[in-house]
């Protein structure tokens, strides 16, 4: 099966091809993504009408270009997926009316996605991973827990009440003055830094559920920037590199400890070949990483962090999905809705009507 995908929910717009012959693991014949870094600078965040706007020019572009560096027609293809959600709905439409034209010219089935599910069903198309494994979805704007049984088929453990991990890392970054993305920066920063100096609250961290929070550690950072400059007049490079080793510790703890809660659960279900999965740009952080290894480790089970580039936002991930859905039988029509909520443990595009 060869399946071309579509991805355009926020603010990179891609497209790739995927093939997976019977009993292989699958090929990423291509993966385009052209990000709108520069496009959004002045506003602070991005707008969504600029991003739809960029997304409607770019697609005809990215997915010529993917095909051609698959050295593939449309006419070998065997469907087009596309991601109708959840995201902003300026881009998902964008990328539906683009996948609904190029269905309509070839007579190809159509497959919508949910797009956090490309990012769950990930470590299946790099390392070809068993169902079911436990999945941690962390990025700029997700933090859950997930059980992956199957394409369509996700239990939801529990997740952040509040901020993403990844904005919290992007506030922190702001609050100290460091570049954007704040992860990275911060990171950095935090080298040689004392994670101890500051007691940064552990939110949640008692609480026995799958729940997380982090706007108390971006408002306990605050203050103890505050209380630094007021007795100072300013932060030293010390002053900064102990406050990001600070709050970093404090997530990669919280994570670690409701991780161990998750797989508790999740290891109750006996599965055959236990593994955790990561997914999503926090995923990159090598304290946080570090900490889910060692607990894995200790659990005897399998940890899989995929390529950085297929863990942040891509099409790959979305062809590989709609794949899966394709081979299960899953094909939408031109009716197809762009949904900007679409939460993963509930039924399908195929099986709702538009809307919600
Ligand atoms: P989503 O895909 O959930 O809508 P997104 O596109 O913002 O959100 P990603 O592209 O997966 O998310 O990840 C970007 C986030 O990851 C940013 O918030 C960034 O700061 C964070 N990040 C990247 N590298 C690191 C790192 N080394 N440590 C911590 N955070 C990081
Ligand atoms: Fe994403």
């Amino acid at each position: 099966i060869t399946i071309l995908g579509l991805e355009s929910s926020c603010d990179d717009t891609a497209a790739a091809v995927v093939r997976q012959q019977d009993g292989d693991l699958p090929a990423i014949l291509s993966s385009v993504v052209f990000g709108q870094t520069g496009l959004h600078d002045a506003y602070g965040g991005v707008v969504p009408e600029i991003a739809a706007r960029a997304h409607a020019e770019k697609l005809d572009h990215c997915v010529r270009q993917a095909l051609a560096e698959a050295a593939l027609e449309l006419d070998a293809l065997d469907a087009i997926a596309v991601t109708a959600g959840p995201g902003l709905i300026g881009g998902v439409l964008a990328g539906v009316m683009c996948a609904k034209g190029l269905a309509a010219a070839t007579g190809l089935p159509l497959v919508g996605v949910n797009h956090l599910a490309g990012h769950a069903l990930t470590p299946r198309l790099t390392d070809g991973l068993a169902y079911p494994y436990l999945m941690l979805l962390v990025s700029g704007g997700h933090c859950q827990f997930l059980i992956a049984r199957g394409a369509g088929d996700f239990t939801r453990l529990g997740g952040t009440i509040d901020d993403a991990p990844g904005e919290a890392f992007d506030k922190t970054a702001r609050l100290l003055g460091l570049p954007q993305p704040g992860g990275p920066s911060v990171e950095t920063e935090a080298r040689g830094g004392d994670p101890a100096r500051f007691a940064f609250p552990r939110p949640l961290i008692d609480r026995d559920d799958c729940n997380l929070s982090f706007s108390g550690l971006k408002t306990a950072l605050l203050r103890a920037r505050d209380a630094i400059i007021a007795e100072k007049g300013g932060l030293t490079r010390a002053d900064r590199a102990d406050l990001c080793a600070g709050f970093q510790a404090a997530v990669a703890e919280v994570l670690a400890a409701k991780t161990a809660r998750a797989l508790a659960l999740y290891l109750d279900e006996a599965p055959a070949e236990p593994a955790l999965a990561v997914a999503g740009g926090v995923a990159a952080n090598g304290t946080i990483r570090a900490a889910l290894e060692t607990l894995c480790a200790d659990l005897g089970v399998r940890f899989v962090a995929p390529p950085l580039a297929l863990c942040t936002d891509n099409a790959a991930m979305i062809a590989y999905a709609g794949l899966e859905r394709f081979r299960a039988g899953a094909r939408d029509g031109m009716d197809l809705a762009a949904r900007p909520r679409w939460p993963l443990d509930t039924a399908s595009p195929a099986m709702l009507g538009s809307g919600r």
